[in-house]
């Protein structure tokens, strides 16, 4: 065959091949826009997994009528203006595709008001193609409802899953933006039966503990960076909640990270996180996790997959160990023994130990990522048997001493020959 350029309407196809999946992508790139729009409440109606209707209505700053038609066109964003934004990027959309593709593979209406604007507008279109046009009352806010996703590709209806399954994707899409937006109200309905809601009051423990169930949650622990500066780093934030070590699981479906309020898939940093337990975590096991991560946006490229769920850190080994020191330390500040790197490190070297063994935690770790070397080989390994008391570090004198406080008062321990 000769090379031909292709039919917008075919590019179109292609391009929502690769950002709308499946019903839950769609819902997460729906939510996603009523987050950048502002929205305080964001609620998602489905039936039949999502492939016969998906519903997402906010109360965001809504679409100017004049740009109801721009919105759909590909390539076209409100969010970004020239290349060099895309470095240090705030919104979660960019790329100005979503709208274009689910619009190219299902029917689209699209009812919404400009806050600054008297009337609101309805628009509609099939497999892409505008159907109708309309000026309408409805309050300030966009509804997106989207019908018969996937109409026009039955190769891709074919690889759907079960209607149930699609659901559950599209529960796991709904709770986790609950989870990193607790200031936003999500609601989720699925054929009619209400499955999820969150007050949008603020408070991460509410969702976390409705995301993870009550029973999960009160056997997790909470996260947090803060007092952990690094001299010289850019500042990373860690909160959240994560397991004790005896709540785990066979796989790391539950472990859900969140970079600057975007929800991403990180295996490496997965990784990390269960690496944080060192060998209190059975083998094969994972913990559950919620995570949200904050750095500057220009140490962050969120323009690295089709459908943004990877990201690339500019120093991802300092994001793994940021993570990693405040994971420990919750783990730690849960009241279980911390990893025994510091313990597994002189059996390495050998070293005769008449001080008193401590065992190493996050808390101590203040201005080097040197424990981030330690883990990997030792973290998979069978545990040993502890012998040593649990140790807490309380302080630090000069570079040498560190406190630490255990079972029978304190200890003073010197770094360098520990
Ligand atoms: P992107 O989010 O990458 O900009 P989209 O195709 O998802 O691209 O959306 C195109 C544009 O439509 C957005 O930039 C935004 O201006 C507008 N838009 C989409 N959804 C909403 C919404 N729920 N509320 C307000 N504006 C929206
Ligand atoms: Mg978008």
């Amino acid at each position: 065959m000769a090379i031909v350029m292709l039919s917008e309407e075919v590019v179109a196809r292609i391009a929502a091949g690769e950002a709308v999946e499946r019903p839950a992508s769609v819902v997460k790139e729906l939510i996603e826009n009523s987050i950048d729009a502002g929205a305080g409440a964001i609620h998602t109606d489905t039936a039949g997994g999502g492939r016969k209707l998906i519903r997402i209505s906010d109360n965001g700053s809504g679409i100017p009528s004049a740009e109801i038609k721009l919105a759909f066109a590909r390539h076209a964003t409100s969010k970004l203006r020239a290349a060099q934004d895309l470095q240090g990027l705030v919104t979660l959309g960019f790329r100005g595709e979503a709208l274009a593709s689910i619009a190219a593979v299902s029917q689209t209406t699209v009812i919404t008001r400009h806050r600054g604007e008297a009337m609101g507008v309805s628009f509609k279109l099939h497999g892409g193609a505008v159907q109708h046009h309309q000026a309408i009352g409805t309050p300030a806010g966009t509804v997106v409802t989207i019908e018969n996703l996937f109409f026009n590709t039955p190769a891709r209806l074919q690889f759907l899953k079960s209607g149930a399954t699609e659901k559950r994707h599209i529960q796991r899409v709904v709770t986790r933006y609950a989870l990193a937006y607790p200031s936003i109200s999500f609601v989720l309905k699925q054929d009619g039966r209400e499955q999820f809601r969150s007050s949008g009051r603020g408070s991460l423990s509410d969702a976390a503990a409705k995301v993870f169930g009550l029973d999960d949650f009160k056997r997790m622990a909470p996260v947090s960076s803060e007092g952990m500066p690094r001299r010289g780093l850019p500042q990373i934030g860690v909160s959240g909640y994560v397991s004790q070590p005896s709540l785990h699981r066979p796989d790391r479906s539950r472990i859900i990270l969140f970079i600057n309020g975007r929800a991403i898939q990180d295996s490496a940093l997965s990784h990390a996180i269960a690496q944080a337990y060192g060998d209190l975590l059975p083998s094969g096991q994972h913990p559950l996790a919620a995570l949200l991560i904050t750095m500057p946006p220009d140490d962050v490229d969120v323009n690295v997959h089709p459908t943004k769920a990877e990201v690339r850190f500019r120093e991802a080994s300092q994001v793994y160990a940021a993570v990693q020191r405040a994971v420990r330390r919750a783990v730690l500040d849960s009241g279980h023994q911390a990893p025994t790197k510091g313990l597994a490190e002189s059996r390495r070297h050998d070293t005769p130990s008449p001080r008193p063994a401590y065992q190493t935690s996050a808390s101590h770790d203040l201005d080097d990522d040197a424990d981030l070397d330690f883990i990997p080989e030792a973290a998979g390994r069978p545990t040993k048997p502890r012998t040593l008391p649990l140790l807490r570090i309380v302080g630090q004198i000069g570079a040498v001493y560190m406190i630490a406080e255990g079972p029978a008062g304190l200890y003073l321990i010197d770094q360098n020959a520990a």
